[in-house]
């Protein structure tokens, strides 16, 4: 089994954080500064019965300014390229702005898209249901995986549930 996986997903929500977990090399730039991820980013995860190809695309973000025009136009090609999308979001923080813009370009999109939710470290376990719910109501997600990308916490479980969709 073989397939790209793009991973989309508001500035510092943890993108780069779970490449370098994943692909264990400083490949994907880790900055607490938004958006220094300005181009495609890929890292290639070779297993014994899987080979996943992960694109850290740039931040898809309202754009204001002529570069982050073209950052969502380079994001929103990626959708159409790949074979499934990890959309993360940061457990600490609910739905906004930044993530109605990527559901609405997720909703042009016919891929499976995985509800990542990441520093789950940092959360009570109570806040999750809640916040599971925000995101449901607003899109038919494939599944709703919790991880911590930076203790590594079930990215196992992740990985495993994106090799049954290639
Ligand atoms: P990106 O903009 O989505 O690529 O986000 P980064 O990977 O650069 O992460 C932004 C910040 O969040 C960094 O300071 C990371 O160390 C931190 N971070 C990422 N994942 C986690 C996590 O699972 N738990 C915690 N506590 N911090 C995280
Ligand atoms: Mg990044």
């Amino acid at each position: 089994k073989s397939g790209f996986v793009a991973i989309i997903g508001r500035p510092n929500v943890g993108k780069s954080t779970f490449m370098n977990h994943v692909i264990g090399e400083k490949i994907a730039i880790m900055s607490d500064k938004p958006q220094t991820t300005r181009n495609k980013i890929q890292g290639v995860l070779t297993e014994k019965d899987a080979q996943m190809v992960f694109i850290d695309t740039p931040g898809i973000h309202k754009p204001k300014h002529k570069l982050g025009d073209y950052m969502v136009n380079v994001a929103e090609s990626t959708l159409n390229e790949v074979d499934t999308i990890m959309f993360m979001i940061n457990a600490e923080e609910g739905f906004g702005r930044g993530d109605q813009f990527i559901i609405e370009r997720l909703q042009r999109v016919d891929k499976p898209v995985f509800l990542v939710i990441n520093k789950i470290d940092r959360v009570h376990p109570d806040q999750l249901l809640p916040l599971i719910d925000q995101y449901r109501e607003k899109f038919d997600f494939e599944e709703i995986i919790p991880i911590s990308a930076l203790e590594g916490n079930n990215v196992n479980h992740l990985l495993h549930v994106i090799k049954g969709h290639l």
